[in-house]
């Protein structure tokens, strides 16, 4: 056996028992920075090799089923694996008896087994022939309330890597490095888009706009554009999920004989209609006045009534107060004062 391979884990740069996110991360980081296409001269040859390198740990360990099998069998995972296919087949053959037309369904098998050997699958000897997939890219949205409601559409800027257009990429202007990208090929480009966010995102969640973040290498798919959703707190409407609530002040004669008032909705105001004898704390219900779902339903809004005192008393009320103060009611205290003896003993 030669020198020592380097492990595949170390290849891609991560632990191993990085998760497959990981990997994938790893792998598009890695390989946006090596990419032959991306490099002249004898430093394409070298990164021509390593691209190759990554690519081959990248195969393996992006697959759980090859990289359960690299664990356990180091570099010569394959071999392994080879060897385990001949066993299967050569028993699947035993019990299938002649039905497989003899010698001609072996030879097959092992073309099969002599390719998975000498890694002759096509996999291209030609490192920039592969495609790298764009990496997604993540940014935060602040919505207000009644953005949610409704949706909204947003601009958003984006910074994204492109091949640089002074040296188109070779890093090389006229036999010296290109002062544009800094002689890395590449340069950062603004980009503004306008997405659509979807009525009834919740607070601190992500809302994934497919195809929107950066773009691949050699005809990879693009990454996906993630925002991450930040709900403005509002003053009048609270959202608990799908459901609004709001406090509606009432005064003491609207919640004792009811009313007909106004109360706020995420749309216009709303009369509602106070029932007679409310009570302080009560809650009304406005069906399907809420925030929408994703199943498309809708969610309702509460309203919760706060008993609200005028904040100066005319002579004329201060005599209507007297008048009630007459009246027969119990002590509205009565119950408190029995429990607080109970818990006292
Ligand atoms: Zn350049």
């Amino acid at each position: 056996m030669a020198t020592a391979q380097r492990g595949y884990y170390d290849i891609l740069g991560v632990q191993r028992d990085a998760s497959a996110d990981d990997i994938k991360k790893a792998f598009r980081r890695r390989a946006r920075e090596i990419h032959p296409d991306l490099h002249t001269g004898a430093k394409k040859t070298e990164m021509e090799k390593k691209f190759k390198e990554l690519n081959e740990a990248h195969e393996v360990l992006s697959d759980p089923d090859k990289r359960k099998k690299y664990d356990q069998y180091g570099q010569n995972w394959e071999q392994a694996e080879a060897y385990e296919k001949a066993r299967q087949q050569a028993g699947g053959h035993a019990g299938r008896g002649g039905a497989a037309g003899g010698a001609g369904g072996f030879s097959g098998d092992f073309g099969d087994i002599f390719e998975t050997f000498f890694g002759g699958r096509g996999r291209g000897g030609n490192a920039t022939g592969f495609a790298v997939d764009g990496e997604d890219l993540e940014t935060d949205v602040e919505l207000s309330i009644r953005d949610v409601a409704a949706g909204v559409s947003r601009r958003i800027d984006l910074t994204e890597r492109v091949t640089c257009k002074a040296c188109g990429g070779s890093a090389i202007v006229r036999g010296r490095p290109c002062v544009v990208c800094g002689g890395t090929g590449t340069q950062t480009e603004k980009r503004t888009i306008e997405v659509r966010i979807p009525a009834g995102v919740q607070h601190d969640t992500r809302v994934r706009i497919a195809g929107k973040g950066q773009p691949g290498v050699n005809g990879g798919r693009p990454g996906d554009l993630y925002l991450r959703v930040h709900i403005q707190a509002n003053g009048v409407f609270r959202q608990k999920g799908s459901d609004i609530h709001v406090t509606l002040p009432v005064w003491p004669w609207e919640a004792a004989l009811g009313a007909d008032v106004m109360a706020p909705t995420l749309a216009e105001p709303v009369k509602v209609k106070i029932p007679a004898g409310s009570k302080a704390d009560s809650k009304l219900r406005l069906k399907g006045k809420g925030l929408p779902t994703a199943a498309g339903a809708h969610g309702d809004l509460f309203l919760k009534l706060k008993i609200v005192m005028p904040s100066g008393l005319s002579d004329e009320e201060r005599a209507l107060y007297e008048q009630l103060s007459q009246g027969r009611h119990g002590d509205p205290r009565a119950e408190i004062l029995a429990a607080s003896r109970r818990h006292s003993s």
